[in-house]
């Protein structure tokens, strides 16, 4: 069966107006028959609020009001509003239980069972949505089908798992039904509710598409495909009709929020098709990711990443030694946390941390615990308020001015870290924070406009 796996993020399903325009996609694409969809826009950060420590029982109330009111406002617009009244209500005290079980027991399991609430009630709101709209159409628990290990906040898909439990449990509903699932959840081997990460609906888009060998996945969202740049920040970005699996992963590693980072990996492996689009304007077309473009240009693209913590490893051990690096990536490792831009001097490291490589309750990666480890063989500095700035595109690393043009562009900024060459795909510079938006700026009008 050809089938096409469509993904609306928090945005498109913000509303009962903005599913009813979501829903329209779907008819129109008889294709389509796996929707996957995301939490209304601000009811994840309301439930990430809920799992703070820091938060009185006032705050818990408006927290909770204000989930209620985004949800009820959704069922209000449904004519058949009692079909799923009962269940939304279900779902909202579930809330309030978990927010206050969590001011006695801080378990990581509890604050995913709480963040997966969210796609949970959007889920049901939309497949209530598209029977209004004429759709033979079912929610589904993704948590039958998208196993996961249990590192709650940030599980690891199980792809094996994931294709047994899809063809078996899901494959069979899709011949007579649209499904309507959950992105962003997934259960362990008992059962338990696990998270995929903050954006990590995409992830579960593509990973559902590999899983039931579907021939495309569509990111359906707030802006009409995948632009040069963010179009929030450079007015002047413009869409790309196409890029390359190797160019989108690039551009989702380093920043570009429109894809999450590990969104591609499941579509590299079956050689599916992501097309990304706006669902407010479905006509103006989108960006298509495969494997070959027409065109390779050497710059695609500019991508920031805000938030970038800065580690600067320091130890006489390195001179003209071995085993320093492994003994700190394995440090790195036990706490979880993958290498991301690295320098090295004689006797430095300097490697930066990712916040978005934090977990779906926006815990950091930078804890006491990994500080005291790497303190036990090093001496450790940190700096912060930096961001990340990416140039993605295509033989950058063997093309003769590339260093040169942007260094020319940067000439007014102090760039506190390089990184090029490890891929023929990137050039990243290392700014403080508040150049970031500058920086992306220059470096777009000089390379794109
Ligand atoms: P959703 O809720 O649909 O998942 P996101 O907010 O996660 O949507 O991602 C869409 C946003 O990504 C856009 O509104 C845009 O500001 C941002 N973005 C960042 N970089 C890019 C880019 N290169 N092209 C398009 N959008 C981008
Ligand atoms: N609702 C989750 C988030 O806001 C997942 C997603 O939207 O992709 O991070
Ligand atoms: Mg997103």
């Amino acid at each position: 069966m050809s089938l096409v796996v469509a993904k609306f993020g928090g945005t498109s399903v913000a509303c009962h107006y903005s599913m009813v325009r979501c829903a329209q996609i779907v008819i129109n694409s008889p294709m389509t028959r796996l929707v996957v969809v995301s939490a209304s826009s601000g009811v994840t950060n309301c439930l990430v609020e809920l799992t703070q420590s820091n938060i009185n029982d006032q705050q818990r109330q408006t927290l909770l009001t204000e989930i209620a009111k985004i949800q009820y406002g959704i069922c209000d617009g449904l004519s058949r509003r009692a079909e799923v009244l009962s269940n939304i209500d279900v779902i909202l005290s579930r809330i309030a239980e978990l927010s206050d079980a969590l001011v006695l027991n801080r378990s990581k399991a509890l604050m995913d069972e709480l963040l997966a609430t969210g796609e949970q009630c959007s889920a049901l709101l939309f497949a209530a949505v598209l029977r209004e709209q004429g759709a033979n159409a079912q929610a589904f628990d993704v948590r039958q089908v998208l196993r996961t290990d249990n590192h709650f906040g940030r599980a690891e898909p199980q792809i094996a798992f994931i294709a047994d439990l899809a063809q078996t449990q899901l494959a069979p509903l899709l011949q007579s039904q649209v499904i309507v699932t959950q992105g962003f959840v997934g259960a362990d081997v008992d059962g338990n509710t696990t998270t995929l990460g903050r954006g990590g609906s995409d992830y579960s888009a593509a990973l559902l598409a590999e899983a039931l060998q579907a021939s495309a996945v569509e990111i359906w969202t707030d802006v009409a495909g995948i632009y040069t740049t963010d179009p929030r920040l450079a007015p002047n970005a413009r869409p790309l009709k196409e890029i390359s699996f190797n160019e989108a992963a690039e551009m989702a590693t380093f920043g570009a929020k429109v894809l999450h980072p590990a969104t591609i990996l499941p579509a590299v492996r079956q050689q599916i098709n992501v097309f990304v689009g706006s669902s407010k304007a479905p006509e103006e077309g989108g960006t298509w990711i495969r494997h070959q473009t027409e065109d390779s240009p050497v710059f695609r693209a500019v991508t920031l990443r805000k938030d970038q913590t800065l580690l600067n490893l320091h130890s006489l051990q390195m001179l003209h030694t071995q085993g320093f690096l492994a003994e700190t990536f394995a440090t790195l490792a036990k706490h979880k946390i993958s290498v991301d831009l690295i320098t090295t001097s004689e006797v430095n490291v300097s490697l930066t941390l990712d916040k978005t490589g934090s977990d779906s309750s926006g815990q950091g990666l930078l804890t006491e615990a990994l500080l005291a480890d790497l303190s036990e063989h090093c001496r450790v500095k940190v700096e912060d308020q930096l961001a990340l700035v990416a140039i993605i595109g295509n033989k950058i690393a063997s093309t003769a001015g590339i260093c040169a043009r942007v260094f020319n562009v940067l000439v007014d900024f102090n760039v506190r870290m390089i990184c090029q060459g490890a891929s023929p795909h990137n050039l990243c510079v290392l700014v403080s924070a508040a150049d970031a938006s500058a920086v992306v700026q220059a470096l777009h009008s000089d390379l794109f406009e």
